[in-house]
């Protein structure tokens, strides 16, 4: 028979679980492998709340395997280290992303792109084929135990707290500027969505020197946008006048949104020869108009957080930057009216759970 979550492994471990699709979390008991050669145990100080987790828990995308204990924006210190560690060392204060695993062997992962390898394994929602094939548990958790190449050293001048949504939504932003060149000074960027994901494009998008327009279905955050993040200007997706007037006016334009919408107005938005790159991950397909597309010579992409190298990269901009999020800081036992607030788009700009002091 099949070992319960609890008896799996050696070291126990506490955390918060969705149960089933209602979402709802509540304390879970389980446990973590033992620290191997290669890997790095941390406690976990502070767990960004990405809108990923809120579709895991409620199963909106259809593939979460109850009990999921969400969480991918981890910052803690290093409690232990195995004896093939050398990067790390006790009390060194790290990071995790999206991804605990991967084969490390396969092309894409010799050109550091582990997030895109066939045998990705997920922080969370995610099966070990590097061990036992247990199951992985994200970091709304009092620790983890992580192969090295999957640690981020966490750059002594970002906060642990505010820092933390960088290893998901800071990332998600950085990875799709620089590949599909987005990055050239002056260009006009749009930012479809002003959540997380959002918040964190507008501030890099500023670091690299371009003109940021957020393109939002909430009035009330346009005050903000501009005198707070620091965005250009601030266009209302339901005002059509104003959509009419910004036709072809962006180079660039990253969509977060995390509920079905229509690309046809961002497409509109963009310049001839435009890129609109697609980060958001709504549950169900959403419709591409081509005639647009193919008159304006226009690209359509997609983009999934980043490798481990990049990610590493990321954080040292947004070091060098002074790049945060702006946070709600929360308890451990908010995270219910959290997931509700997050699903109404009602967060300035994102939940970060204070995990080493409020989990119980
Ligand atoms: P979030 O904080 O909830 O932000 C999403 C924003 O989308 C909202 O703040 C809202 O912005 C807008 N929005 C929500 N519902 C809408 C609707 N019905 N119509 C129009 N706009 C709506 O979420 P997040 O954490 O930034 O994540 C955003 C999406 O990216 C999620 O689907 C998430 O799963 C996905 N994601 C993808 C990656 C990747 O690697 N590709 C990584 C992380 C997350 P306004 O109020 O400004 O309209
Ligand atoms: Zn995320």
């Amino acid at each position: 028979m099949a070992k319960s979550p609890e008896e799996e492994h050696s070291q126990k471990a506490f955390g918060w679980a969705a149960r089933d699709s209602s979402g709802i979390l509540s304390p879970f008991r389980f446990s973590r492998r033992e620290n191997a050669d290669d890997d790095v145990t941390i406690k976990v100080l502070f767990c960004g709340v990405c809108h990923s987790d809120l579709h895991s828990a409620k199963n909106e995308w259809g593939f979460t395997n109850f009990p999921v204990v969400p969480g991918h924006e981890i910052v803690g210190v290093v409690t232990n280290t195995g004896n093939n560690v050398e990067k790390f060392k006790v009390g060194d204060r790290v990071g995790v992303g999206v991804i605990v695993g991967s084969c490390m062997k396969c092309d894409t992962c010799q050109e550091d792109l582990e997030n895109y390898c066939p045998q990705v394994i997920y922080t969370y929602n995610s099966q070990h084929h590097d061990h036992d094939r247990t199951k992985t548990y994200g970091g709304y958790s009092d620790m983890i135990v992580v192969h090295h190449r999957y640690v981020l050293r966490f750059p002594d001048n970002l906060p642990p707290d505010a820092g933390a949504p960088l290893l998901c939504a800071g990332i998600t932003a950085y990875s799709p500027m620089k590949y599909y060149g987005m990055t050239e000074p002056g260009k006009h960027l749009g930012v479809a969505g002003l959540g997380g994901l959002g918040h964190i494009t507008v501030k890099i998008g500023k670091a690299f020197g371009l003109k940021v327009t957020v393109i939002s279905s909430s009035p009330a955050k346009e005050d903000e946008a501009i005198k707070t993040l620091g965005a250009d200007s601030f266009l209302l997706s339901s005002d059509p006048a104003k959509l009419k007037e910004a036709m072809g006016s962006m180079d660039y334009i990253i969509d977060t949104v995390s509920a079905v919408h229509a690309l046809a107005p961002l497409i509109g938005l963009l310049k001839l020869n435009g890129k609109l790159v697609t980060v958001g991950l709504p549950d169900k397909p959403l419709e591409l108009p081509i005639f647009p597309l193919v008159l304006g010579r226009k690209l359509v992409g997609g983009s999934d957080i980043g490798g481990m190298k990049e990610t590493q990269e990321m954080l040292d901009f947004c070091a060098k930057h002074n790049i945060t999020s702006d946070i709600e800081l929360i308890r451990m036992d908010y995270i219910n009216t959290a997931m509700e607030r997050l699903a109404k788009s009602d967060v300035r700009y994102r939940f970060v759970i204070d995990v080493a002091n409020s989990l119980t």
